[in-house]
């Protein structure tokens, strides 16, 4: 298993800064890319909470921040950064459907983000939320909460098994085996995967059987009302 430190020193060998940013209360993962020579850098799924670290990082190495990339949005409140963008001046980049409605960049499946020479490519994974992306750059994958290292993450009110199952194991498991991949959470001192270990490893999906997938993490059905009594 790769580790980061090694991971960070052979971008660093064709001119790319790639940072996990880590917030332990909430166990949320954070991603900056930064491009040295253009001095650009874009920040996947900041949180709020942290921007004055981001711009201190920012600031160190004389980045100019171009975008702030949402893998998803519980609320259209949540997570959008608003300060860090209007003071650094970067655009907020989100799925096509996320309930987010300020000004934004809405990317659909197969658009790309681009920065300096770099390329992210946008993968439509609703599922964990019905807005949720993914971004592909080089050989990494940033994957928000649609994977976690070992398991999947389902929010009982906004979640869809059925579509998370199949962004799961018709788009990201279709990534080559050896593309990494970084989630939106660590909840167990792990912070960086491959398609191929998540394929055979990962136990929701192991047994590859939707309909299994679905009865073990089936929602409660809504109750029906109760009868009104008859006046
Ligand atoms: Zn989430």
């Amino acid at each position: 298993m790769p580790k980061t430190s090694s991971l960070a020193r052979q971008l660093k060998d064709f001119g790319m800064y790639f940072r996990q940013i880590f917030h332990s209360p909430s166990h949320s993962i954070g991603y900056l890319l930064a491009d040295m020579s253009a001095c650009d850098a874009v920040l996947i799924d900041p949180l709020p909470e942290q921007s004055e670290l981001l711009l201190a990082l920012l600031q160190e190495r004389d980045l100019r921040l171009l975008y702030v990339l949402r893998t998803h949005m519980h609320s259209p409140e949540q997570g959008h950064c608003g300060e860090l963008c209007r003071f650094t001046g970067a655009e907020l980049v989100v799925g096509i459907d996320s309930p987010y409605d300020g000004p934004a960049q809405r990317k659909g499946h197969g658009e790309t983000v681009v920065f300096a020479n770099e390329v992210l490519r946008v993968l439509a994974t609703p599922g964990h939320t019905p807005d949720s992306v993914s971004f592909l750059w080089r050989d990494r994958l940033f994957c928000g909460d649609t994977l976690e290292i070992g398991g999947c993450r389902l929010d009982a009110a906004q979640s869809d098994p059925g579509q998370l199952y199949d962004s799961v194991t018709q788009r990201l498991f279709l990534l080559p085996g050896e593309t990494l991949m970084f989630p939106g959470h660590d909840f167990n001192g792990r912070t960086v995967s491959t398609i191929a270990e998540e394929r055979h490893r990962n136990a929701a999906f192991a047994e590859g059987c939707r309909e299994r997938f679905l009865t073990a993490n089936a929602r409660p059905e809504p109750r029906p009302p109760s009868p009104q009594p008859r006046q």
